[in-house]
């Protein structure tokens, strides 16, 4: 049996991990859970999976959540109540699917308690990959990617051996992939958050609309698989069947296909190496018929701007991640249009000074610093 702490139960990721937590009730527990104000699911979950603990990172919430859970399960909240969570010894994994850079600090304490992080929360390690991978490596634990591209490409890379030449990330190019320039100026947030195969939160949505999405994984798949960025494609494929391939250097390609759901990515970063059986349904390729790809579109500027962001290094993917969360809270706001999106990644990239990020503190001054830039400019 192994036990479980769930950061971000309440998303779209927490929901289908505790779904996974059922289906395979014999080999996992769901030992702690962690929401961010959603306190009626996440008492709904707790009366369900009855963990040991429950957190929830809004303070406001304490009293109602102590009271309307059973005496036996402890309650925490705010950061150093989550940390309690974090540091108790009798779990083994932690499930990192906070959404955006607030995922930061628990990760940091998860590698730090020597958990095994399976890892949802991909804008953490855009901000902190150097030093996370880092601390992954000083503390012996494991990172196991939750993003079904990610775990693509981990099961494909099967073979330390065979020596890689590129990887392939594949992307079903969002809601707008056949969208020319000038459609993509009145796109609503309503259009936006309309992804064609996918059912996931609003931020990675709307960053699947946008592209952004692809830069945070070309960077994440440059951390975890210790790849050159020059050796990261990106291949746009509509159908979300292909979730990423891997070409060897005699030019055999290994991809992992299925259909696009988490629930597979997820139980996989928690059976490693193993696999365990389910109960849904093989993948036919036969009533599915044809495979699409093409190269994404340049116009999509949220993808080169990360690429290159990445690329640059020290703090400059602190500050495209940090621009890209504030652009997106701004136009779910319906405070700027979706192009403006990508504009104000831009404008953050060039005004904000570069530095070299040093510890966990430097990528918080960066991000809080390239926040305070874009409200005071737009
Ligand atoms: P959701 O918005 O659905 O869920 C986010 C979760 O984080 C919720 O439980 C929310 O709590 C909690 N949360 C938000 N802010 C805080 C905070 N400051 N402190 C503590 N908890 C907080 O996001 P997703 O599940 O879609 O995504 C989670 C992560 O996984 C993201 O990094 C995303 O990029 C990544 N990911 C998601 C995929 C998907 O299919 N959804 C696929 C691959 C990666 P509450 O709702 O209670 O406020």
């Amino acid at each position: 049996m192994k036990n479980i702490v769930i950061l971000g139960s309440t998303g779209s990721i927490g929901t289908q991990s505790l779904e996974v937590i059922e289906e395979q009730s014999e080999k996992f527990k769901a030992y702690g859970l962690v929401g961010g104000t959603n306190i009626n699911l996440l008492i709904t979950q707790a009366e369900k999976f009855k963990p040991t603990w429950v957190g929830i990172q809004d303070e406001r919430k304490y009293s109602e959540l102590k009271e309307r859970l059973p005496k036996d399960i402890k309650v925490v909240a705010g950061d150093k109540g989550i940390e309690e969570i974090i540091a108790d010894t009798n779990y083994q994994v932690l499930l990192a699917a906070i959404s955006g850079i607030a995922g930061l600090k628990s990760t940091i304490k998860g590698i730090e308690a020597g958990k095994d992080i399976a890892l949802a929360n991909k804008e953490t390690l855009v901000a902190g990959g150097e030093l996370i991978m880092n601390l992954v490596r000083e503390k012996g634990v494991k990172l196991l990617p939750v993003d079904s591209e990610h775990s693509a490409i981990f099961q494909s890379i099967n073979n330390p051996a065979r020596k890689v030449k590129k990887i392939i990330i594949t992307a079903s190019g969002g809601p707008f992939r056949d969208y020319d320039e000038e459609g993509l100026k009145n796109v609503t947030v309503n259009d936006a958050l309309k992804h064609p195969n996918w059912s996931m939160g609003k931020k990675i949505t709307i960053d699947s609309a946008t592209l952004a999405n692809k830069a945070l994984e070309v960077i994440e798949a440059h951390y975890l698989f210790d790849c050159p960025y020059e050796n990261i494609d990106v291949l746009i494929h509509k159908e979300s069947i292909i979730h990423s391939m891997v070409e060897f250097i005699d030019t055999s390609i290994i991809a992992q296909l299925g259909y696009p759901s988490m629930k597979l990515p997820i139980q996989y970063a928690l059976t490693h190496p193993e696999s365990l059986s389910v109960n849904w349904p093989s993948l036919d390729l036969a009533s599915i018929g044809t495979l699409n790809f093409s190269k994404p579109k340049e116009y999509f500027k949220a993808l080169s701007l990360g690429i290159e962001s990445g690329k640059a290094g020290g703090s400059a993917p602190v500050i495209f991640n940090g621009a890209n969360e504030f652009a997106v809270d701004y136009f779910i706001k319906g405070k700027i249009s979706f192009l403006q999106i990508a504009e104000m990644i831009d404008k953050a990239l060039n005004h904000i000074e570069k530095i070299a990020i040093k510890s966990f503190d430097d990528i918080v001054l960066v991000d809080k610093l390239t926040r305070e830039y874009l409200e005071r400019s737009f």
